[in-house]
């Protein structure tokens, strides 16, 4: 477990998933073992969002068969076999 306390009283348990928190001072996206200031909840999603993008690019970089790079495509260009998403 990873809390951030602050002068004020308040504290952020920064483990689990990334979320947007309301502080005295501001707005902050809360998670992964991070604080991040933010000056609005659009600039928070966007840091959530970006997140989520950077973790499925590293799931799904290589094929799990061959080994090949999928550049972002459903179906291994390499051996062909469907990696994920939704087929079709
Ligand atoms: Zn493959």
């Amino acid at each position: 477990m990873s809390t951030i306390r602050f002068n004020d009283g308040m504290s952020f348990d920064t483990s689990g998933p990334l979320r947007i928190v309301r502080k005295s001072d501001g707005l902050y996206v809360v998670g992964k073992g991070m604080l991040i200031p933010i000056d609005n909840r659009e600039e928070g999603q966007e840091i959530i969002n970006q997140e989520k993008r950077e973790n499925a690019k590293v799931e799904g970089i290589l094929c799990v068969a061959c080994g090949h790079d999928l550049a972002h495509q459903t179906r291994c260009p390499g051996c062909g076999v469907f990696v994920g998403g939704h087929e079709g």
